[in-house]
């Protein structure tokens, strides 16, 4: 059971020096111990210490608070919230943001050193070796881990860095962007705009205290990364270094506190205020970014995506680290082939691929998976379109060759016979040698679900917009015969019925467009829509 301070408390400050987790402290003004610190001094005295310590007996025993918290008016402004369109939200995805992304969710995965002062350093180089981007981690002290000693210090990183940290990370990258300035502005998100972010509103299993402490564990972590960048010249942006400093300026934590009839002090609310580092000043600067002197990298963050890594960090943390890495990587064009053991050292670590090379055990283990990995990975909104010839059906994973089944009762059946037919069927195992042409295996490109790809393709035309914004009157109404053919688009409903009504298979209009049936069904359903020349195809297919 953890302690409480009442209100009797006159401020002498002698349980703070007597407490040995630091679990007091001062929070606008009143001296509050954090229960989800103290621990009743169990492991340092046989009594709490703050209890002997405090003359005038204001340290007791914390109750468990019975019924609801009430909500409090937060007193604080924060900022406008994110996702307005209840979807996505723009971000800054430059590459420091996109690293200490991968830092955050990798950990023990990547090509750590030290430096002279013993602190972790990932270092990352750009533009071939032309420029260098360095992240430390500061702040993970643990005296129980050797500070020289490289491999302590990752542990002790891996160990207390949590993988759910990169969705506030994220958040940040998406508060910075609706800043003018995000490096001389700070911005303020509360605990609910949080809660409401990540999903966690919805979880009714978890208390509120349970809450709090965890986004205060995870909103602190992002904080602790400080960049240093040499970057290069490219294009009209002249090479510029930028001393080490931290990536997110944690400024405060304001904590709201509900009083109850003893006068002790119950956190009921969290507000953090923050600011971006000085890499916005040369990654996230619109104004320099027009004059050609900066950047301005911003993309479209999906919120399923942090509901996604919310939910499957535990039991899926190598598809976690797939979404948040491919976040970023299908940002960079729509055909961006990357090959399967890229995927699977981003997901597992470059150890652990060594490893399946050299050990049978070890290689099946990693395979299985890998391969359920991927399919969440698919069901989260990311579609894999396999090499036809470096990654062919027969090593492809059950799941997507099942996604080629018909819905169509008929069709199914004539699936079937067709694969009894076939010298290799659908379900027997894998060829010999699997895993070697897994190493050569190439993924083409992803399919984006909806919530994931429009966005993107909305960005896009938002920037085309803003270019041609002081160009002529020709340009602008050329943007609304786009706008307007966007309109006619054909929604998967209505692919379904036209297709329905003349009588043609998923697989027969898939084969008269060069598509896969589940592809035919997942547009039908709704997953994704067609993009406008797919349109074309299936309007031609369908006789429009
Ligand atoms: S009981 Fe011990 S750990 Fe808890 S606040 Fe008091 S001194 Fe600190
Ligand atoms: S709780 Fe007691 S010991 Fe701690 S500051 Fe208040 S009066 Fe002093």
């Amino acid at each position: 059971m953890a302690y409480k301070i009442s209100g009797d408390c006159v401020a002498c400050s002698s349980c703070i020096a007597v407490c040995p987790t630091g679990a007091i402290s001062i929070q606008q003004g009143n001296y509050w111990i954090d229960p989800a610190i103290c621990n009743n001094c169990e492991g340092y005295a046989p009594e709490p210490l703050c209890v002997s310590a405090c003359n005038i007996g204001a340290s007791m025993p914390l109750q468990p608070k019975k019924g609801r918290v009430k909500a409090i008016e937060n007193p604080f402004t924060v900022s406008p919230s994110l996702f307005t369109n209840g979807v996505s939200t723009p971000f800054s995805s430059a590459i420091a943001i996109w690293e200490a992304c991968n830092l955050l969710a990798q950990r023990q995965s990547l090509p750590w050193s030290l430096d002279d002062s013993g602190t972790l350093v990932y270092e990352r180089s750009v533009s071939q070796g032309k420029g260098k981007i360095a992240l430390r981690l500061n702040n993970i002290i643990n005296f129980s881990y050797p500070r020289s000693h490289l491999e302590s210090q990752t542990i002790l990183a891996s160990n207390t860095l949590d993988i759910r940290s990169t969705c506030l990370h994220l958040l940040y990258a998406a508060y910075a962007t609706t800043l003018e300035k995000p490096w001389e502005q700070e911005f303020s998100i509360s605990d609910s705009q949080i809660e409401e972010y990540l999903g966690l509103d919805k979880r009714k299993d978890l208390s509120k205290s349970t809450k709090l402490n965890l986004i205060k564990t995870l909103a602190i972590q992002p904080c602790w990364i400080t960049a240093q960048i040499d970057w290069p010249k490219q294009g009209k942006v002249e090479s510029f270094s930028l001393p080490e400093s931290p990536l997110w300026s944690l400024l405060e934590i304001v904590h709201h506190f509900h009083e109850d009839e003893e006068g002790c002090k119950h956190l009921i609310g969290l507000t953090f205020r923050l600011k971006a580092g000085d890499w916005s000043q040369y990654f996230l600067n619109k104004k320099e970014c027009h004059a050609g002197r900066a950047f301005y990298q911003y993309s479209h963050l999906p919120k399923s995506l942090l509901g996604a890594i919310m939910s499957i960090w535990q039991q899926h943390e190598g598809a976690a680290r797939m979404l948040l890495w491919l976040l970023f990587k299908t940002r960079m064009g729509d055909q961006q082939r990357i090959m399967v053991m890229t995927l699977m050292r981003v997901a597992y670590g470059e150890d652990r691929v060594n490893q399946a090379i050299s050990q049978r055990e070890e290689r099946k283990r990693l395979l299985r998976m890998f391969e359920s990995d991927l399919e969440v990975v698919n069901r989260y909104g990311l579609k894999p379109i396999f090499d036809p010839v470096s990654y062919p059906t027969e090593i492809q994973p059950l799941w997507s060759k099942l996604a080629d089944i018909p819905d169509d009762a008929e069709a199914a059946l004539d699936f079937w016979i067709n694969d009894g037919s076939c010298n290799l069927r659908l379900t027997d195992v894998g060829p010999r040698g699997k895993w070697q042409m897994l190493t050569n295996a190439r993924i083409l490109s992803f399919e984006l679900l909806a919530d994931w790809e429009q966005p993107a393709e909305l960005s896009r035309k938002k920037r085309k917009f803003e270019r041609s914004q002081n160009q002529s009157t020709k340009q602008r109404s050329s943007s609304k015969k786009v706008q307007t053919a966007n309109q006619s688009l054909l929604s998967g409903e209505q692919i379904a019925t036209l297709r329905k009504n003349l009588q043609i298979s998923q697989r027969t209009l898939a084969e008269k467009i060069g598509k896969s049936q589940s592809w035919i069904r997942d547009v039908e359903n709704g997953r994704f829509q067609a993009k406008q020349s797919e349109q074309q195809l299936i309007r031609q297919a369908l006789g429009l």
